[in-house]
């Protein structure tokens, strides 16, 4: 079960371990879950990139400030699938697809839906990061076979406005919540 009720004290005391008995522990932790010498590969495809309405102030592709970056329109979906079977003869397993928007608007959801459905005929796991979901695109995007969603949390509640504007804390635990339910 993953836990995503943790308090800070329980976080506190984690962080305060002495590193070699943390190396310690998360290797026991490891090796119950995982194969202990595997590291399973993903790719990352930006499918948008740049002009983005939000103001993040550690990224590079916010439209608020002047950063040199290469603007990309949409991808292709054709020039994605290429670059999505290129991955899996390199050995990733996932393809994760990203796109600097605020959220996506309903005239994006077919081509995001039909990325999802193209990516996984090839066999793999798909990723997505497009920022804020309601609960239908949540839904339809895991209907057509969407298995991640990455939705940061950015910072804590109370710095939040030392970074961001453009949107709240609470934005971000409303996606997460379409995204989980
Ligand atoms: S929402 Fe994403 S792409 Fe847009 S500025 Fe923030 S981090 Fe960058």
């Amino acid at each position: 079960m993953i836990r995503n009720d943790w308090l800070r004290a329980e976080i506190q005391e984690i962080y305060d371990l002495p590193l070699m008995d943390l190396l310690f522990q998360a290797q026991q932790i490891h090796r119950q879950n995982f194969e202990p010498n595997t590291v399973q590969v993903s790719t990352l495809l930006s499918i948008k990139t740049g002009r983005c309405p939000e103001d993040c102030k550690y990224c590079s592709q916010s439209a608020h400030y002047d950063t040199d970056l290469e603007i990309e329109k949409r991808v292709e979906v054709q020039k994605a699938i290429a670059e999505a079977k290129q991955a899996k003869a390199s050995g990733s397993t996932r393809f994760c697809m990203g796109a600097a928007w605020r959220n996506p608007h309903e005239r994006d959801m077919p081509y995001v839906l039909e990325l999802v459905q193209e990516v996984k005929k090839l066999g793999m796991e798909t990723c997505m990061t497009l920022g804020m979901l309601n609960a239908s695109q949540a839904e339809r995007l895991k209907d057509a076979g969407l298995d991640y969603y990455n939705h940061n949390l950015d910072t804590s509640r109370e710095y939040y406005a030392n970074v961001i504007s453009t949107r709240s804390f609470d934005d971000r635990l409303n996606t997460l919540d379409h995204v989980r339910n």
